[in-house]
């Protein structure tokens, strides 16, 4: 599901398949985490890991797994999944498949027709490319359309509604425009596609068309498919309108969806859409927007058609048609394992989705095929006499793309394992040319920062943390940022929604990280019959060596978890940002009591009805709520009370690397661990968030109106966004709880590090007492 999309390849002197790279200026400084001898052993072995993976086989592996489209419930998406398993088998892996019986709407009749003023049926066809083999195989691709619509034949005035987020329909409220009792048309863009229909259906529109603007991915921003990568005129983009209460099957909230899983009915299924939804090429889309009347819209509604774009609502008239079959199909998650030689409990998980729209060369496979090489290469090292001390687990996720199913039922069948042993979930999803992206719970910062350093970057030979950090330095607006740009480690950003992460990190609060390359290959082949090895070997990473460099980072990240003797988890980076957070949302709301303070005095004025063309239409905003003042009191002691203890941490950390070789074989290091593993787990509450109980996390969620887009401290952010203060105020007490509770918890650990460096702990802090079963081992050294 992730956007990341490719374009030509440049010509360089690429390092050629399977030579050893040597990791550029590697710091000589011991790892985090690691004794100088393990360290260096470390060392070793992940040079050796970086060395084995081999575009070649990135390639192959590539054209096997997209050969023909493999969707949710196609012949082809099992056959990926079983020639996978038997992969993890030979490289050493105790492999097994997981099945789960998942709601998978196809459909059986789709259509879009202009009734009014003129007649046009729209062709709902991508057409098969000559040059491109595999866009041939219409009998396995599923139609276009947008997954968990629900049913709906619906005949209406059309209206026109930009991206169709919450902030376009107050300017249609400006333009005196309503959407009630007609069909919307949306462009793609803007939040994730199943936001447009649940704000269209709110504004009590019937139907909703979304389609692919040129101006978005289509001629505008290149030539289009085949003759170059970007969109061509009838490409559609499909994809999953399920609503944001919750991921995975519609019918089994909370629950694996095992074959005698209790099941909700259809009808009570809380995820599926209101209204009847499709997705349409622009081909498709122009004659329908060229027949809209009414006022033209806004300048920054206008795509790049060439029609003079207008709101409507009609004259065009539009009826649209959508039934699926309703069927509930097998989903198959590839489970591979490598027990741990010293610490089997703790697992590190690694993991990208196979299953894709249509062929899918891009997404996922650009993602699933460096996974499978990665999982090669540690099995070459396993033959060579490396064993992880902790369990790794690889897998390979079924129903990604309908809805985050596989990894979702995946985490709620094991939710009980999970929360014992889960030490990190690292996921990738697409995979192009450019620069490392890495997003992720910010106790893990300092960590991928650390391994990027380690990955050379295939076009500059620079390493891939080096130039993603110049990257940010060119790209600043101002000083501040670029020098903030110039300290030593990159920020990560918080993630939301979008792959396979989001159970891990949301429902069972397990430390995810989400990494890939991209930036320098777009394209607009995203979700079509387009997206293929076609497509990808001429316009994608054509040299697979962004796909070397993408095993490489993920494997390191995977090894450096797994064989470290104390889990190199950092909570500074992760106080400090969590700080930020809680002066962004101090921002938010004066900046909202300034501007309803504003509007209100303009409105007195008479600001709006003097400056409105009285030629036009023009309804002046209402009078609005000053909101109230919150109390951040909560969050602002729960954060200076985890920068406290997160410092408190670091500096016995640095004592560690400092102390005597003979501490690193403390026992009370493993006690250590297990409780790092939970600082993760202790940012949720079993309550969850008040309005999407599923959602566990207390400090990131994918935005209930943004899907893609994170909201860091949601049950306060969102309620300001809404105007809901005392849930707000609520959220505050919530989440500074949280904060305390993770304070506490951090603080003795630290305790428990300076007694192993044999630092006696600060006076204040003797008498402390100790949550309930956290087992306090004297250090007796
Ligand atoms: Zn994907």
């Amino acid at each position: 599901m992730t956007r990341q999309l490719a374009v030509a390849a440049l010509s360089l002197a690429l390092l050629q398949p399977g030579s050893a790279v040597a990791a550029p200026a590697a710091s000589p400084a011991n790892l985090d985490g690691y004794s100088p001898t393990h360290s260096a052993t470390e060392r070793d072995w992940e040079a050796k890991f970086r060395a084995i993976p081999d575009p070649k086989i990135m390639r192959d592996n590539m054209q096997r797994l997209s050969a023909r489209p493999h969707n949710v419930g196609s012949p082809y998406d099992q056959d990926n999944a079983e020639w996978m398993l038997g992969k993890f088998k030979e490289f050493g892996f105790d492999t097994h498949i997981e099945t789960f019986y998942v709601l998978f709407p196809t459909p059986k009749q789709r259509v879009v027709e202009l009734l009014e003023p003129t007649k046009f049926t729209a062709k709902l066809q991508e057409p098969p490319v000559a040059v491109d083999p595999t866009s041939s195989q219409t009998a396995e691709q599923l139609p276009t359309y947008n997954a968990y619509s629900i049913d709906g034949d619906v005949t209406a005035p059309l209206v026109y509604v930009n991206y169709g987020v919450r902030d376009d329909y107050e300017q249609l409220d400006r333009m005196g425009v309503s959407v009630k009792g007609a069909i919307v048309i949306a462009r793609y863009g803007g939040a994730w596609r199943g936001i447009k229909p649940k704000v269209a259906a709110e504004h009590g529109a019937v139907g909703c068309i979304i389609y692919s603007d040129p101006r978005d991915d289509g001629y505008f921003e290149g030539q289009y498919f085949p003759e170059g990568p970007f969109r061509p005129p009838d490409g559609v983009q499909r994809g999953s309108v399920m609503d944001t209460e919750y991921p995975g099957d519609p019918l089994t909230p909370g629950v694996g969806a095992t074959k005698d899983a209790k099941r909700l009915e259809i009808k009570d299924a809380k995820t599926i859409t209101t209204i009847p939804v499709l997705p349409i090429s622009y081909g498709d889309a122009q004659p329908l927007l060229a027949a809209l009347g009414g006022q033209v819209v806004p300048e920054g509604w206008r795509g790049a058609l060439p029609i003079t774009y207008h709101v409507g609502p009609g004259p065009a008239k539009v009826h649209l048609v959508v039934k699926s079959n309703w069927d509930i199909k097998p989903i198959y998650d590839v489970i591979a394992k490598i027990p741990g030689s010293d610490t089997p409990d703790e697992w590190v998980i690694r993991g990208n989705h196979h299953d894709a729209w249509v062929n899918g060369a891009e997404d996922p496979i650009s993602g699933m095929s460096p996974v499978l090489e990665e999982a090669r290469a540690l099995g070459e090292l396993m033959k060579q006499g490396w064993k992880p001390k902790r369990t790794i687990i690889y897998c390979a996720w079924d129903g990604e793309e309908p809805g985050l199913l596989g990894s979702t039922e995946w985490v709620e069948e094991h939710g009980a394992e999970l929360n014992q042993h889960a030490v990190i979930y690292i996921n990738s999803d697409s995979n192009s040319r450019g620069f490392l992206f890495a997003s992720g719970s910010h106790t893990l910062e300092r960590m991928i920062n650390s391994v990027a350093r380690d990955v050379p970057d295939p076009e500059t030979k620079l390493n891939v943390q080096r130039r993603a950090q110049l990257r940010r330095v060119g790209r600043a607006q101002k000083p501040d940022e670029r020098e903030e740009a110039r300290s030593a480690d990159i920020r990560i950003g918080a993630l939301g929604d979008g792959s396979d992460y989001a159970p891990f990190l949301d429902h069972a609060g397990v430390a995810a990280l989400n990494i890939g390359f991209g930036g320098e290959s777009n394209g607009g082949i995203y979700h079509s019959i387009y997206d293929d090895f076609y497509w990808y070997t001429h316009f994608g990473d054509t040299e697979f060596v962004y796909e070397r460099a993408l095993a490489q980072l993920g494997g390191t990240a995977v090894m450096r978890m797994a064989d470290a003797d104390v889990l190199p988890f950092d909570p500074s980076t992760s106080a400090d940002t969590i700080k930020r957070y809680v002066g962004e949302l101090k921002n938010e709301l004066k900046e909202r009591q300034e501007k309803a303070k504003e509007r209100n005095r303009e409105l007195e004025e008479g600001v709006f009805t003097a400056t409105a063309d009285p030629q036009k239409n023009y309804v002046p905003p209402p009078k609005e709520q000053v909101p109230p003042y919150l109390n951040f009191a909560p969050l602002e002691n729960g954060v200076a009370a985890y920068e406290r203890a997160a410092k408190r941490y670091k500096t016995a950390f640095s004592k560690l690397a400092e102390s005597n070789p003979t501490v690193w074989d403390s026992p009370e290091l493993k006690t250590i661990n297990q409780q790092l593993i939970l600082t993760e787990r202790t940012f949720m509450t079993t309550e969850g968030l008040k309005e999407r109980p599923w959602f566990k996390h207390q400090i990131y969620a994918p935005g209930a109106y943004t899907g893609y887009g994170v909201k860091t401290i949601p049950a306060v952010r969102e309620m300001i966004e809404e105007d809901k203060w005392a849930d707000a105020d609520a959220g505050s007490m919530t989440a500074g709880g949280v904060l305390m509770k993770e304070a506490a918890l951090v603080d003795s650990i630290a305790a428990e590090l300076e007694k192993v460096v044999g630092q006696a702990p600060p006076a204040t802090q003797s008498a402390r007492k100790h949550k309930k079963g956290e087992e306090v081992t004297a250090s007796g050294r």
